[in-house]
């Protein structure tokens, strides 16, 4: 017979990008599964993975809706290069949970590799493609490409953030890609109407800017914005770029901002080419009226997620995860309870005679 045990201690690392929602893609296999659980959030937001903590040691009289046993859950905030390479070193955890960049993604890979083999899953980067041809509703297509690659400021790993158009339509795609960035209203999240505030710290919003910078510098055609957009803050103008190539480092490195960067294709073949020439394949996404394109697509991309005709649809039944050097291991649905299980097979010999 088999049984699957629960792999013990789990050490999960989560970034800042959505931290409410990473911490739980982690806290609620591991529990489910019977391991404990010590998670270090990101140090840019450590209050939420804290205050989710003060939740679990809540006792209430009247349910038992929270009230976890002392060490099951344990939040750790700290740094990445001192609290975060313990925790992948660490002789005694028996997993880690990560999602973050590719970079430390590999580090962790390695400290596993060097300490106890601890299993390891890692949900890292992303330079996803979205394919337009130009059989769709062109509004719709603009519309979907926009929140593929704006959604949360572009600060989210599986942004569609290569968006290919079918030459047929891309002039006129263009245009009104360009209008619906240039009307978002960029500042203060809490004013009413505002679609767009600041970028999580000052290396990211350096960052972001160095990569439009290159985008200008190789020849990319800026359409609208393409700088800061006030003067105190972190706050980026929603960028859309034209006339990308596939060689240009905003069509190589993952930006995660604000920038949309418009590639032009010609047929099917030469799009799934394209679309799977970059080390990464968390997601792809394809915007089409012909199903035969879609199913073919589907089938064909290098990506851990396919989206048709939408774009960004994770829900909590459906397996997340990348191919490539977007990690491996899968978070939601039932396939993220085997990343936290050990199987274990029994071999029972009878006895042939009976005495
Ligand atoms: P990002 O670029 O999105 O901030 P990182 O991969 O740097 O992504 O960070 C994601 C998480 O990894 C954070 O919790 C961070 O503290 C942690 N981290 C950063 N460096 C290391 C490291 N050397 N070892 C372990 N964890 C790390």
């Amino acid at each position: 017979m088999t049984r699957e045990e629960p792999v013990g201690v789990v050490g999960a690392i989560i970034p800042w990008n959505y931290p409410i929602l990473m911490a739980s893609w982690k806290l609620g296999p591991a529990l489910a599964t019977g391991c404990t659980i010590l998670l270090k959030p990101a140090e840019q937001t450590p209050l939420t993975a804290l205050y989710l903590g003060a939740l679990a040691k809540e006792v209430l009289w009247w349910s038992y809706v929270a009230g976890f046993p002392a060490g099951v859950v344990n939040i750790l905030p700290g740094y990445g290069p001192t609290a975060g390479a313990a925790i992948a070193a660490h002789h005694e955890i028996n997993k880690v949970a990560f999602t973050g960049s590719t970079e430390v993604g590999r580090l962790i890979a390695a400290a596993s590799g060097t300490s106890n083999l601890k299993r390891v899953s890692l949900e890292l980067g992303g330079k996803s493609p979205l394919v337009i041809f130009d059989d769709c509703n062109l509004d719709e297509a603009v519309e979907i490409a926009h929140n593929a690659i704006f959604a949360n400021h572009g600060q989210n790993c599986c942004a569609g953030s290569r968006t290919f158009v079918q030459e047929g339509i891309y002039d006129r795609f263009v245009k009104k890609a360009k209008e619906m960035a240039a009307a978002k209203k960029v500042g203060d999240p809490f004013e009413e109407g505002t679609a767009q505030g600041p970028q999580i710290d000052e290396t990211q919003f350096k960052k972001i800017l160095e990569l439009i910078e290159s985008g200008k510098r190789e020849g990319a055609k800026l359409e609208c914005g393409g700088g800061p957009a006030a003067e105190v803050g972190y706050f980026i103008k929603p960028t859309v770029f034209s006339g990308v190539t596939d060689k240009m480092r905003i069509a190589r490195e993952e930006i995660f901002g604000p920038v949309q960067q418009i590639l032009k294709f010609k047929t099917f073949d030469e799009a799934v080419m394209r679309a799977n020439d970059t080390q990464y394949g968390l997601a792809a996404g394809i915007v089409t009226n012909n199903i035969d394109k879609a199913l073919m697509f589907a089938q064909s991309v290098h990506a851990g997620s396919v989206w048709v005709n939408c774009y960004d649809i994770v829900i909590p039944q459906a397996p997340f995860g990348g191919f490539k050097s977007s990690g491996y291991g899968r978070e939601l649905g039932e396939d993220s309870l085997k990343e936290y299980l050990e199987v274990k097979t029994i071999t029972m010999r009878v006895p042939m005679k009976s005495s």
